[in-house]
């Protein structure tokens, strides 16, 4: 029998929850976005983070960073407005709707005073990979009254709640309803397919994607894409659900039966989002 508490996401969803720029926009009130991603020794994960969200419609994206990925996020996006940071503080990096903390971000000193950094502003954080990290090392982080959407794979999960990853691949929707439960967060559970729970919500459950997607970087562009849609106003479950939705979408356009490198993804996001608003 079907799970009435499950629901399979459909264009139809999406139509309705996308958001659409006004007509009297500007920049601003199309959300803005900061990007706490990357370090000395993974720059890619800035860069990729920063693509995902340009591609999926922020209004601007503030990335905040050390000089090595600064430059490559430079090189990548000279759209992006760039805080090269001598300390690890987001003191200097202006007004921002939402935030993208952790891909490839590391785990010492330096990101772990940054993460607390972020968390304690008053917006949306999506939360992921080195930040999912950080946080399963101090839960105190995640003590905030703004909303938290976190984005692990099975492994990340995994550490987060201090349960089996075997255990969670057997039963993903028992824990992932679990995890947003007890950390009060709502949870995107990548995969083969994606799970967003939010408690007192509906799970709803990702089918768009392709296995071409099991391919490094992958999950970076997904964390700018739906830090986008959260900086646009979505709520951390809108957010969440659009931005596997389209993710899937994406890679599916840009693999067309063949492999794709994770930038293909976040290239391929104008397009999927097309295909629901039919250019409008
Ligand atoms: P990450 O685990 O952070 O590297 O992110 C990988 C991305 O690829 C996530 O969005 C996953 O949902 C997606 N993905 C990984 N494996 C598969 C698969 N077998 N089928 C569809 N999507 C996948
Ligand atoms: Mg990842």
């Amino acid at each position: 029998l079907p799970d009435p508490d499950v629901a399979v996401l459909t264009r139809g969803d999406l139509d309705l929850m996308l958001p659409r720029p006004g007509q009297e926009t500007d920049k601003y009130r199309r959300g803005v976005l900061g990007v706490a991603a990357g370090s000395d020794l993974y720059t890619g994960a800035a860069v990729l983070a920063v693509g995902g969200a340009l591609r999926a419609g922020a209004g601007m994206v503030r990335y905040a960073g050390t000089e090595p990925p600064v430059t490559q996020v430079r090189a990548h996006w000279p759209e992006a407005v760039i805080t090269l940071l001598d300390r690890p503080s987001i003191e200097n990096v202006g007004r921002v709707q939402a935030w993208v903390l952790g891909p490839g971000l590391g785990t010492g000193d330096w990101a772990h005073e940054l993460a607390a950094g972020v968390l304690a502003s008053d917006v949306p954080v999506l939360i992921d990979a080195d930040g999912l990290t950080l946080v399963a090392k101090d839960k105190e982080l995640l003590r905030r009254s703004a909303p938290v959407l976190i984005t692990p794979h099975a492994g990340e999960l995994a550490r987060l709640i201090g349960a089996d990853r075997g255990d969670i691949e057997a039963a993903r929707l028992k824990y992932v309803r679990a995890a947003a439960a007890e950390l009060g967060v709502t949870v995107l559970l990548k995969g083969s397919t994606t799970v967003v729970a939010e408690d007192s919500r509906p799970t709803r459950v990702n089918v768009t994607g392709t296995p071409w997607l099991a391919s490094g970087g992958t999950g970076d562009v997904l964390s700018g894409m739906a830090g986008a849609l959260l900086a646009q106003g979505l709520s951390c479950y809108d957010a969440a659900s659009c931005g596997a939705y389209l993710h899937g979408l994406a890679g599916r356009r840009a693999a067309g039966g063949a492999p794709l490198a994770a930038a293909d993804v976040a290239a391929a996001v104008p397009d999927a989002i097309r295909s629901i608003t039919g250019g409008s």
